[in-house]
């Protein structure tokens, strides 16, 4: 089978609709149109036969979005030469209709029905294998993969010829296909996970039935479980599961192994095998289930959400929420992180439950869950990322092989500034103006201290009903240090539904102008503003200082 990514050509610029719609099944796609008659399909090409012909020699698979006839006659030159057949298909302009063309024993009739479901329409499957069979030999079920095409090939081209078959093995697949059975037949379908040396009377299909058990991890674990294989007579492609001892969940070498044999990684604290071994293997009479065998590697993420529009969410934490399987935070970042799938669990909590909402979290993830703990703005910035870490020092030691990941996001102080300009754009300092978990002189210490220092303060959690007099001590203090026309930037919701920014004097700003929802940035002695032809001023503080900075 040809392992290049497919050519999707175009000859018109009706197809380019359809030949888009093919680029979410095949990511990778090469999108090639006729220069003179195609626009925005990325390549160009200035012939259609020489451009074809040698995609075709290439190997590569081609999806021709033209008349079938047209990518016959071009191709048909090389169908005389011995060369690879890759798989070609003919496709509708309109993607009304699938013709898989060439390439029956490379995988075209795969792709075809791959193509077909996707554009929902049927395929035009016309190999008389498949429709003799009712399914495509050379492609086993999960579970089974194929030893060797080349070999396939022959074996199919023998069987269509009307040769019996005899079947050695299990292969429960097979039992009900339209097979000429006998038990003295020539060709055999060789169901095994043993190696075999290539015979064109037989089709080599190994099950993915043999667990690799590793005892001991090592940095040159692949020269040993080669070695292992060899001298078993197991075919490398019957291994379906790396399993290891718990303990061994966060180890290096591990991973890199499990990643080099393309295999999943379980684990449990029963190793098949003897322990002086280093590495074993244990052969299943069917394809395992590796989940059956033992718990994955837990993951828990904890992620920024940023402030809350949608545009200015990482794709990393998208991908993360994407692929978590518990979801917890406080309910108005869960539903903010939202829409999620039914067979994602949301766990929503109060806000202040935070050290108990991370223990959760990690009790999930030692489970072999994938679960990801929602902050707004910045996990790192006063939020969870904290009392993740928290509640990871005192936890127990299945916690510290969880896999760990801190994905950061957009902080509120970083979105407001945006909006405004750059009040930020020299020394800054961040803040909170909560002493629910600190005390409020050491506030007061860091609000002189940070005066003195000539910083632009950024105040989160500036007020609220249980904390009502605290913003206006705090304000009192920065007026001991800054002018009355010190620019305030205040930005409430923002990034969501009904954001507001409001660009006030230091003299001006009063507590009643600020709530829990607002971000609060004064600027240093050199912020200035600028008219902007709407809405609130520029606010930025230059690179330099004008003047030494006023004590
Ligand atoms: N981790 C968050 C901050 C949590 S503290 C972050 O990095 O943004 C909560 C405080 O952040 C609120 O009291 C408010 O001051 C500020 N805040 C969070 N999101 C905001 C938003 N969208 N607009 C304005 N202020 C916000």
């Amino acid at each position: 089978m040809s392992e290049l990514p497919p050519a999707i050509v175009l000859l018109g610029q009706g197809g380019l609709a359809t030949a888009q719609r093919l680029r979410a099944l095949y990511p990778q796609a090469r999108l090639l149109g006729l220069a003179t008659r195609v626009h925005g399909a990325g390549e160009t090409y200035e012939h259609f036969g020489d451009t074809l012909r040698q995609l075709y020699r290439e190997n590569t698979p081609i999806i021709a979005l033209c008349a079938a006839g047209i990518v016959i006659r071009t191709l048909a030159p090389e169908l005389l030469a011995k060369t690879a057949e890759p798989p070609v298909l003919a496709l509708a302009e309109d993607g009304s209709a699938v013709v898989p063309l060439l390439g029956g024993l490379g995988g075209v009739n795969h792709m075809a029905r791959c193509i077909a479901a996707h554009l929902a329409v049927a395929p035009a499957i016309t190999t008389s294998g498949e429709l003799r069979f009712g399914q495509c030999l050379l492609d086993p079920p999960e579970g089974y993969v194929l030893a060797d095409l080349d070999q396939g090939k022959r074996f199919v081209a023998d069987l269509l010829g009307g040769a019996a078959v005899r079947i050695e093995g299990p292969a429960p697949w097979l039992s009900d296909a339209p097979l000429s059975k006998a038990a003295d037949a020539r060709l055999a379908i060789h169901v095994s996970p043993h190696a075999r040396p290539a015979a064109a009377h037989e089709l080599l299909i190994h099950p993915r039935s043999v667990v690799l058990a590793v005892h001991h991890t090592a940095a040159d674990l692949a020269p040993k479980v080669r070695a292992l294989l060899e001298r078993e007579g197991i075919a490398p492609a019957a291994l379906g599961c790396v399993l290891a001892a718990p303990e061994a969940m966060a180890d290096g070498a591990l991973h890199a192994l499990a990643n080099a044999l393309a295999l999943p990684l379980r684990f449990n604290p029963a190793l098949p095998g003897h322990a002086s071994e280093g590495v074993a293997l244990r052969v299943y009479p069917a394809p395992i289930d590796p989940d059956s065998l033992g718990q994955r590697r837990g993951r828990l993420a904890v992620v920024g959400l940023g402030p809350g529009a949608a545009a200015l969410l990482a794709p990393a934490v998208r991908a993360e929420l994407a692929h978590a399987q518990d979801v917890l935070g406080y309910e108005t970042y869960v539903r903010m992180a939202g829409p999620f799938r039914d067979d994602q669990v949301l766990h929503c909590t109060d806000n202040r439950e935070e050290l108990q909402r991370a223990r959760h979290a990690f009790e999930l993830a030692a489970q072999g869950r994938s679960v990801v703990v929602v902050s707004s703005g910045d996990p790192g910035v006063f939020a969870m990322a904290s009392a993740v870490l928290e509640a990871l020092e005192s936890g127990e030691a299945a916690w510290h092989r969880v896999d760990l990941q801190v994905l950061p996001g957009i902080s509120a102080s970083l979105a407001t500034a945006a909006w405004a300009g750059a009040p930020l754009g020299h020394d800054f300092c961040v803040l909170s103006l909560s002493d629910n978990l600190k005390p409020w002189a050491m506030i007061e210490k860091r609000l002189h201290l940070a005066c003195e220092a000539d910083l632009a303060m950024a105040f989160y959690n500036p007020i609220s009903r249980s904390r009502p007099w605290q913003l206006g001590r705090a304000l009192e203090i920065v007026r001991q240090h800054r002018a009355p026309a010190t620019p305030v930037v205040l930005g409430r919701d923002v990034a969501r539904p009904g954001q507001r920014l409001r660009v006030v004097s230091l003299g001006e700003l009063t507590p009643d102008m600020v709530d829990m929802r607002t971000m609060v940035l004064v600027g240093s002695s050199t912020t200035r503003c600028i008219a902007r032809v709407e809405g609130p001023p520029w606010v930025y503080t230059p690179r330099w200082y004008p003047q030494a900075p006023h004590q």
